[in-house]
């Protein structure tokens, strides 16, 4: 059977990556976390101190160390599912944290940020069988992708879903309306950046999944993968 690029984009937690790597699994195909790209430049910068007491940016700083910041995924054989490695460092709970999410969208908004991680993604989807979630995948990354979807749902069971993983990884100090004033703002910051803006593709197809279960989910899109490769 031919291999295909499926990209999935999509507003801020509305489960796209549990949604992608299911779908991987099931159809063979490797799943590569675009945001996780973006969440470990942005570990590195707190890192690295780049942020001031105000929350700005070095942005020279970052541009100058912008090649020291190697970014990989490898097979965890327990979980069958690939962490995010920075400089060779597993840091897949730490780009999950409150304090990489409240900063990732100040980062991705930078142009030799975003050109760095496209050619990589581009890179690691040369072969296809490959798919991807992130915000541009369907319209920067791989715009000639044969399945493109684009995600969303309503913000505050978004915000619901979110905060009930914070919980569940044991962080009780976050309120849930912190978690949703963070996806909000995010949200906004990554349709209205200048450089590969979250925004529906022409040919993407829409899925609300605000009131549907993972299962009929995952139903819809292996019927969807099923149509397109036949
Ligand atoms: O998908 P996730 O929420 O982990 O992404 C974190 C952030 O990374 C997004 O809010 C966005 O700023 C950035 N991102 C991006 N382009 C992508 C994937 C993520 O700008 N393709």
């Amino acid at each position: 059977m031919k291999k295909i690029t499926v990209a999935i984009d999509g507003f801020s937690s509305c489960g796209k990556s549990t949604m992608a790597k299911s779908l991987a699994k099931n159809i063979g195909y490797t799943y590569v976390d675009s945001g996780a790209m973006y969440r470990a430049v942005a570990l590195y910068c707190i890192q690295h101190n780049m942020f001031d007491a105000t929350g700005t940016l070095d942005i020279n700083t970052l541009n100058r160390e912008i090649n020291n910041i190697d970014i990989s995924f490898k097979l965890n054989p327990l979980s069958g599912i690939a962490d995010t490695y920075l400089n060779n460092k597993i840091v897949e709970a730490e780009i999950r944290t409150m304090a990489v999410s409240e900063k990732v969208s100040v980062v991705s908004a930078i142009p030799f940020v975003r050109e760095r991680l496209v050619a990589l993604q581009q890179e690691m989807g040369r072969q296809k069988g490959i798919v991807m979630d992130g915000r541009d995948i369907g319209t920067i990354v791989f715009p000639d992708a044969e399945m493109k979807i684009f995600v969303t749902a309503k913000p505050e069971i978004r915000a619901q879903r979110r905060f009930d993983e914070l919980i569940s990884k044991g962080d009780n100090n976050t309120k849930f309306e912190e978690v949703l004033s963070n996806l909000t703002q995010r949200d906004h910051m990554d349709m209205t950046r200048k450089d590969g803006p979250l925004k529906q593709a022409d040919d993407a197809i829409l899925l609300d999944n605000s009131f549907i279960t993972v299962d009929e989910q995952m139903k819809w899109l292996v019927d969807k993968f099923n149509e397109i490769v036949v």
